[in-house]
This record gives structure tokens, sequence and C-alpha cells, in this order.
């Protein structure tokens, strides 16, 4: 008989299957990554499920930089006076290079960047790595696993295209059982469980993650400066953190032109208080309209889908 194990991120979809794994009767773990970007009432939702349904706790993992860390602080202080790079700098950088305890800002400081549609090392790194190596790895050892995946076709054409089962490469089996569901499929096992759904969602979140997702949409960020103005600066101090802990003292947390027409800057990427800015009136920005209308949302490449869409269909 597999061991099973739901993903939970505090969306909408893996609530689902953690309630299903509940109605099919078969004990099951549950687990959460911990990426250290999420709102706080994601993580009271998540901590407070198995009370509110008499399912599992659900696990919490984070992922660990401390020896990225150290490993890049060493190369900084070696290579970098080579390259002519002035001292105060090496300095600040390999000060910065210490454990903040913010598993999402650990990596970014340690990459030298923030993540990217085009190098979205985020869900790999903070979601997909922890659950393999401290969740998946050790219950492998004990027999086969089955991880129940809170995948719907609905959410984007790519995850459409996704198998039903297949193979994982840490060794475990996926299963997809919510693949064909609809969102009123998902919200009728809420309400016959009596489980409100999150509350970001009735807060005009579209997704359930990373406050701001990097896939974000503009409508998502106008809605989280507008009601959370606490995570946009956090991600601001994010953005000065991760800046002067590299040579190129520059880092934001979308890599969106600046409008040519901005003589200030031109031909840099914006630091997310101008696209904030920008999102709340539209005016100018050709270049922001540009890249945010080639976002998708959320959602991310990994087969496990650990990090929620918003729906398509
Ligand atoms: S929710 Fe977005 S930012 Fe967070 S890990 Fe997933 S893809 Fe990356």
């Amino acid at each position: 008989m597999p061991q099973h194990l739901i993903s939970c991120s505090g969306g909408k979809d893996s609530t689902a299957v953690y309630l299903l794994a509940i109605e099919s009767g078969r004990p099951f773990r549950a687990v959460f990554a911990d990426t250290g970007n999420e709102h706080e009432l994601t993580y009271e939702y998540v901590a407070r499920l198995h009370e509110r349904t008499g399912g599992p706790k659900v696990e919490v993992v984070r992922a660990d930089f401390t020896a990225d860390l150290a490993r890049h602080r060493a190369y900084l202080l070696r290579e970098w006076p080579k390259q002519g790079i002035p001292d105060a700098i090496v300095q600040e950088a390999a000060a910065l290079h210490e454990p903040t305890g913010n598993p999402y800002l650990d990596l970014c400081i340690s990459k030298g960047r923030f993540p990217s549609r085009m190098a979205q090392f985020c869900t790999g790194e903070l979601k997909e790595i922890p659950i393999t190596t401290q969740v998946v790895g050790p219950m492998l050892r004990n027999g086969p696993v089955l991880q129940w995946l809170g995948i719907r076709a609905a959410e984007s054409r790519n995850r459409a295209k996704q198998p039903r089962f297949n193979h994982h490469e840490s060794g475990s089996m996926v299963w997809r059982p919510i693949f064909r569901w609809s969102i009123d499929q998902v919200w009728e096992i809420h309400k016959r469980h009596g489980i409100e759904r999150n509350p970001l969602y009735t807060m005009g979140m579209g997704r359930v993650g990373c406050m701001p997702c990097i896939n974000c949409r503009k409508s998502e960020l106008r809605a989280i400066a507008a009601q959370f103005p606490e995570h946009i600066e956090r991600i601001e101090r994010w953005e000065a953190v991760v800046s002067a802990s590299n040579k190129r003292r520059s880092a934001t947390f979308f890599p969106a032109v600046t409008d040519p027409t901005d003589v200030d800057r031109p031909g840099t990427y914006s630091r997310i208080r101008t696209l904030v800015e920008w999102s709340k009136t539209g005016r100018g920005g050709r270049q922001y309209d540009m890249f945010f209308a080639q976002q998708p949302g959320g959602g991310c490449a990994s087969d496990l889908g650990l990090c929620e869409s918003t729906d398509h269909g």
C-alpha cells in the first residue's frame, strides 16, 4: 500500500485535495513549503486546517540556504577584489551573506538576483526540493509514496497537458485527482466540509501564494498594494538588500524594463514601487504594459504544480 502525501499551499485546489483525501478514508500526510513570501492569512489558514477538518496537521518545510550563502561569501571575498570591485562594496556584500531566516530572501541573496519567469528557480528551490528532500525521501525509505496534487486542467494551457498519473524523479508517483474538476466543484467540497475559503480570495486575490508572485498580473499587483501595502514595503526592503549583496548593485523583483520615455533611468529595470504606482494609473509605462501582458498570473513550471495559478477556464 502506498503512503499518501498531499502538498498544501493554502490555496483552494490543494485544500480541495486535502478534503478529498479525508473523504477517501486513507491515512495521509500533508506538507506546506513555506517560501517566506506568503501572506500571514495563508500561514494561519494552513496551520489551522487540521482543527477545522479533523484531518492531519499540515507539516511545514523550509529551504535552508546557509551553505549556499557561505559558499558565495567565500567566492566574492576571493574573486571580487581581483575584478577591481571596491573593498567597501565587497565588505558590504559579504556582511549581507548571513542567513536571515527567510528562505525567499536568503535564496535571492545567494543568487544575487530575484527569480523571473525565464529563470523561475523559486518553485524548485523553495518548494520542490525541500518537500522532496525533507518529506518524500524519508517516506520512500518506508515504501512507495503517492503524491496527490491539486492541479486542474482549467488553470492553464500548460497544466491541461499534464497526465493524471506519472512518476516523479524523486521516485514517488504523482496523481492529480481533481484534474477535470471545475472551480464550482472545488468550492463545493469546501462547503461540504464547512470550510471557509482562504480569506485572501474574498479580499480580491485571484490566487493564493507568494505575495506577490513573480508571475502576477497588473491587477493583482494593484490589489496587493491597495490591501497589503506592508508586503510591497517588504519587497522594497528586499530589493535594497539584494542590490547591496551583488556586484551590479541592482536587483528588482520584476524584470520590467523602464519605459523608454523615462529620461531619468532609460533602459533599466524598475523597482517595485515604480510598478505599483504605474499599476494604479496605467498612464505611460508602455514597456510595463508589454511586460505584464505576458505574465501568466501565477503557476510554476514544475510538474508538481506547487504554485497556484489563476483560472483560465
Ligand atoms: S508563487 Fe510565484 S514567486 Fe512564489 S515560488 Fe511560486 S512561482 Fe515563485
